[in-house]
């Protein structure tokens, strides 16, 4: 049967954004379609299968908020869940509001188009077919465009090469074998710490190291999942009021109000505490003040130290171009450890880089790591990568990822001047790179659904971001960035990734906004309250 080529909403994208985003679609009455890409929904959590993948926010603050039956049937098990429950969340949910049904799978948008005349989008899928759509809604992920690095003689290896996006949903032999890890960000210090006992050797290709804190994972039993479940509404609420989208507050005593002593006191108790406490909770100088910055710099440096038992070793995993939290912290569950091991090797490439990948290993300027199997961990490109992945024109046949070029220009990273009725849930120069993934994206996906029942209750059919106002946002997206010690850093939050054509390090794409969620859901809410002035409705 032929498949309807029209419809009011095309959704892109089935991953958490786009699952809670289709559900509010057809709660509404809206005829609504999802594409995506991959043959199953889940996005980062049908993808991301390497050993050691799970949450670094607490799952209870990272599932969906919606959905009273939710909260009584799910019962998360672990306070920073894996992976494939993770995904067994996700279409459970799906399933639960019989979602899969508006999805296709298999269905890749290679391009849209915008028709002024007709005030709609025509899209052009992988496989050749062409669909209509008044409006788009792009739910295609922060992190949904994994980097490879660009070395020479990346096809010559012979043994298994992949990137972790792409570890296979097939078991993964790794006893006895020779295991080289390219990259130490959040996703490199999960997969090392996790398979490090489990391989024949353990090769780290680390080219910057990154200060990295423990996570403090834990069971849930029935018991405390109760106590969760009781307490949903204030661990939402307390979400949407701190600045990070956590439930962890942060510290205003004042730095340079209290004694070393009794700050040292304080990072003990927040180094034992789960989850982003310690980023979160710590004394808000540390994120603007160098010296502050500094201090509890050393002090993690002191903690690597102590849990490194190779002097050299521990020198070389701490951090010494960047301070602590100015690059996205990633958390790990006895990652120094590993290093502590006869079977894991650390490769600085800072001293001796990578010089090619050859049919049997990697080759160093000073030496030949011969391994079974390549993982590279070398991130992504990163909030704006997704929208180069599809060819849209706006109007005038203006190619979006020209506009950005050098860096996203959004009004409240949900609407870009010059492509009428393309929202964006999780959009460039919004906080949902930022904050807490999941809590931003439910913000902005309600935000969305609120715009889109105005213009039907008005009866409009195109609708776009003001020039001006897209102007004052970003210049707003600038002013918040450079207010904090991130602004110097060389992390995917400021567009940086060597594997990217033209993303050298201090040339910064302003592609999140670190203005805090809370300042962020007023300015969505005021604009709502205010009728969208900033928005052109015809
Ligand atoms: P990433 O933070 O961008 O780290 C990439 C790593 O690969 C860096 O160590 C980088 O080194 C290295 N690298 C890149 N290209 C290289 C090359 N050509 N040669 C050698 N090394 C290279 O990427 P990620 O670790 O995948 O993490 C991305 C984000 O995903 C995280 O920040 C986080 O937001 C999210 N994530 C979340 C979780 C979770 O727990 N929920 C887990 C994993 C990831 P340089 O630093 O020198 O560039």
């Amino acid at each position: 049967m032929m498949e309807k080529q029209h419809h009011e909403v095309v959704v892109i994208g089935a991953g958490v954004s786009g699952i809670y985003q289709i559900h509010r679609l057809v709660e509404l009455g809206v005829d609504a379609i999802l594409f995506e890409a991959d043959e199953d929904l889940g996005g980062t959590w049908y993808r991301n299968r390497y050993p050691g993948a799970r949450f670094d926010s607490e799952s209870y603050t990272y599932g969906y908020s919606f959905s009273q039956e939710v909260h009584d049937e799910w019962h998360w098990k672990e306070r920073f869940s894996p992976q494939p429950e993770n995904l067994r969340y996700l279409n459970f949910v799906a399933d639960k509001f019989d979602l899969k049904r508006h999805m296709r799978f298999n269905a890749r948008v290679e391009a849209m188009t915008w028709d002024e005349g007709a005030r709609i989008w025509h899209l052009t899928l992988a496989s050749g077919e062409t669909v209509m759509a008044r409006f788009v809604i792009s739910c295609m992920g922060v992190l949904s465009i994994p980097t490879l690095p660009r070395y020479e003689g990346m096809d010559d290896f012979e043994g298994d090469a992949f990137h972790t996006y792409w570890w296979p949903k097939e078991p993964v032999p790794l006893a006895g074998r020779r295991v080289g890890v390219v990259g130490t960000g959040a996703t490199g210090i999960q997969v090392i710490a996790e398979i490090a006992d489990k391989v024949g050797e353990l090769t780290v290709f680390q080219r910057r190291p990154n200060w990295s804190t423990p996570l403090n994972n834990a069971p849930i039993s029935e018991q405390e999942m109760a106590a969760i479940r009781a307490r949903y509404d204030e661990i939402f609420a307390n979400c949407a009021e701190s600045p990070g989208g956590f439930e962890h507050i942060p510290d205003r005593r004042g730095f340079w109000n209290l004694t070393r002593e009794e700050r040292v006191a304080y990072w003990d108790e927040l180094y034992r505490r789960p989850g982003f406490a310690i980023l979160q909770s710590n004394f808000v100088e540390i994120f603007s003040d160098e010296a502050a910055n500094r201090e509890f710099s050393d002090y993690i440096a002191g903690r690597i130290r102590e849990r490194v038992s190779d002097p050299e070793a521990a020198e070389k995993l701490i951090p010494k171009d960047h301070g602590f939290g100015t690059q996205r912290l990633p958390l790990e569950t006895h990652y120094f450890e590993a290093y502590n091991r006869d079977n894991v090797h650390l490769v600085d490439l800072s001293t001796t880089p990578i010089e090619r990948i050859t049919k049997t290993g990697i080759q160093t300027s000073n030496a030949h790591h011969e391994l079974d199997l390549i993982v590279f961990a070398t991130g992504f490109n990163a909030i704006t990568g997704a929208f180069d992945h599809v060819e849209i024109r706006g109007t005038e046949g203006r190619v979006l990822g020209e506009k950005w070029r050098d860096g996203p220009s959004t009004w409240l990273g949900v609407l870009t001047h010059g492509f009428p009725n393309l929202l964006m849930v999780a959009g460039p120069q919004s906080v949902s790179g930022s904050t807490n993934f999941p809590r931003a994206i439910e913000g902005a996906v309600n935000w969305v659904t609120g715009l889109l029942e105005h213009v039907r209750e008005a009866g409009h059919t195109r609708i776009e971001a003001r020039a001006e106002a897209e102007r004052e946002w970003v210049d707003e997206v600038i002013r918040a960035h450079e207010r904090i010690l991130l602004r110097r850093s060389q992390g995917w939050f400021t567009g940086y990734n060597s594997n990217v054509e033209g993303r050298e390090a201090g040339k910064v794409r302003y592609q999140a906004y670190f203005g805090t969620g809370p300042k962020y859901a007023a300015k969505l809410a005021a604009a709502a309250a205010e009728g969208y002035p900033q928005v052109e409705f015809r």
